[in-house]
């Protein structure tokens, strides 16, 4: 056993700790939990802990279902909404197969792959995510159709007392009583609409605070008998909700991004970098925008991006380079914007990842910035300067994912082919359903 197992045996022995949640996430990004007595953690560390693989979307086929769960230790943490009356905790969980190799198809392999190749190329990548959700009063739809916003509020509000301001008060707490630091929250542009943008780590642990940071906040918003959501888009008339994040890769304490003089201050990697994520980006829309209503928040304006692009300090750029502080170089780094809230995050952080890995191996090009509004030209003019679009649909997303070498090897062929039959059975139903769109136009019905 090593000091970090015994470290989690010794603190649920002293803070009497009476649940061990393990937590791993299914393909498309949903937590999965089963609580262990304390006493079967050490044989959770030594063994796994078996489970039935092919009841969970994406894992296993039902031939091969047999799976085991090994804690990461470096994940335990006791979970705050529970209270102190029965302390529970939780680690993170890779998946092995029965005979201890990591499973292909877990999606926290997938990025721990992709991280390795970077520590193989001499990275660390070090990731913050902006994180926008919808705070509803339930979730019922009002007679316009629509879930109610909790309030009326925009961008930056401030409403002395308001019971959002109480929400993120409590959720902020919350989320550093885990160790997740917080560094910024607000009121974001739609009714009901906030962001919390968390403080960098590596992209690992940042994936691990995402899955936390989910169920902490539907924890807060139910303790105040309110429902919130991370739909890529609830309403049509409002912003979606993007998970922009921002990516530096470092070699030891050196910001490899960085260099002085440069312009923007981006070093030749960093530009090889954005290269590779534009490069491959259409191709990963369906990991970073896994669901048919992603592509109604790409495609309904409010800020997100739908053209593939690169521009400092330009909103509607795919990839922005955010306002630099004059020879900062710890903070040199890219924001991707594409990303909704709704992602797998170990999936989403591989595949931005691996197309910028692919951007530096290769050398990749980066075109001219684009310094217009991209939504404000015209089709026409748009294509005349070269620039492409991102999937217009789901439909369009996985085929262009199915097409990819990049994608089927960064997920790995069983994920790929997991991931994809998931998706198209989500498109096959979608386009299967009458929507209140048709009985509005077709049937006049108002
Ligand atoms: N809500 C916008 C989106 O869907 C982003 C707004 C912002 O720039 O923070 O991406
Ligand atoms: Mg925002
Ligand atoms: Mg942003």
């Amino acid at each position: 056993m090593d000091r970090q197992q015994e470290f989690v045996l010794r603190t649920i022995e002293e803070r009497d700790v009476r649940f061990v949640r393990m937590w791993f996430t299914d393909v498309v990004g949903t937590l999965k939990s089963v609580a262990l007595a304390p006493a079967e953690v050490e044989g959770a560390f030594a063994e796994g802990l078996g489970f039935d693989g092919s009841a969970i979307e994406g894992l296993s086929r039902i031939y091969e279902s047999d799976m085991l769960l090994q804690p990461d230790p470096s994940t335990f943490q006791i979970l705050p909404w529970r209270g102190d009356e029965v302390p529970t905790s939780r680690m993170f969980c890779d998946i092995l197969t029965p005979d201890g190799e990591p499973s292909a198809a877990d999606t926290r392999g997938v990025l721990k792959r992709t991280l390795e190749k970077a520590s193989g190329m001499g990275f660390t990548c070090y990731t913050s995510p902006e994180i926008e959700f919808y705070l509803l009063k339930s979730r019922e739809l009002g007679a316009d159709g629509f879930p109610t916003p909790v309030d009326s509020e925009s961008y930056f509000d401030h409403t002395p007392g308001g019971i959002v301001q109480d929400f993120r008060r409590r959720a902020v707490t919350m989320l550093e009583e885990v160790g997740i630091s917080v560094e910024f929250s607000h009121h974001e542009a739609g009714p009901g609409q906030n962001e919390i943008d968390l403080r960098h780590a590596d992209a690992l642990q940042t994936a691990d605070n995402i899955m936390t940071f989910r169920t902490i906040i539907k924890e807060v918003a139910l303790s105040q008998n309110l429902y919130a959501t991370f739909m890529p888009k609830p309403f049509t008339d409002h912003p979606g909700s993007g998970m922009h994040t921002h990516f530096s890769l470092f070699e030891g304490d050196t910001n490899a991004f960085f260099e002085a003089g440069a312009e923007f201050q981006l070093s030749r990697t960093a530009r090889h970098f954005i290269a590779g994520v534009l490069k491959h980006a259409p191709e990963f829309s369906a990991v970073t925008n896994q669901f048919v209503n992603s592509y109604k928040r790409l495609w309904g304006g409010g800020e997100a991006p739908s053209y593939v692009s690169w521009g400092h300090n330009n909103r509607s750029a795919l990839v922005r380079v955010p306002l630099y502080k004059p020879n900062k170089m710890q903070s040199a780094r890219i924001e991707y914007r594409g990303v909704d809230s709704a992602a797998n995050p170990y999936l989403a952080y591989a595949v931005i990842l691996g197309a910028g890995l692919k951007g530096i191996e290769n050398e990749y090009e980066l075109a001219p910035e684009v310094t217009e509004d991209l939504q404000a030209l015209s089709s026409v003019e748009r294509r005349a300067m070269g620039y492409h679009s991102l999937p217009s649909s789901l439909h369009d997303a996985i085929q262009r994912t199915e097409d990819s070498d990049f994608m089927a090897e960064i997920l790995g062929e069983q994920v790929f082919e997991q991931f994809l039959r998931n998706k198209r059975n989500d498109w096959d139903a979608y386009r299967a359903e009458v929507t209140p769109y048709e009985l509005k136009h077709n049937l006049g019905i108002l």
